[in-house]
């Protein structure tokens, strides 16, 4: 697969990388890499507890759907 990025100007480069959520192909200048954290919430009877665990979770993505996530995220916190 070549990076979709770079072929739309013309360029012949190799993919590293697939988006996760459009499955653009990516080479290592367009990839974004997100780490995601792994939490779990537990119920143990008298209570919850919330944890996030120390390894997380690589993402890979285009910067186009970086921006629609993040506009996302922007709009949770309100
Ligand atoms: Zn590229
Ligand atoms: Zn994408």
């Amino acid at each position: 697969m070549k990076c979709y990025v770079c072929a739309k100007q013309g360029v012949d480069e190799k993919a590293v990388a697939i988006c996760i959520i459009c499955g653009m192909g990516l080479c290592l200048g367009h990839v974004f890499k997100e780490e995601l954290l792994v939490r779990d919430v537990i119920d143990w009877g008298f209570g919850e507890e919330k944890i996030a665990y120390p390894k997380t979770l690589p993402r890979f993505i285009c910067a186009e759907c970086k921006l629609a996530m993040e506009q996302r995220k922007r709009v949770e916190k309100k």
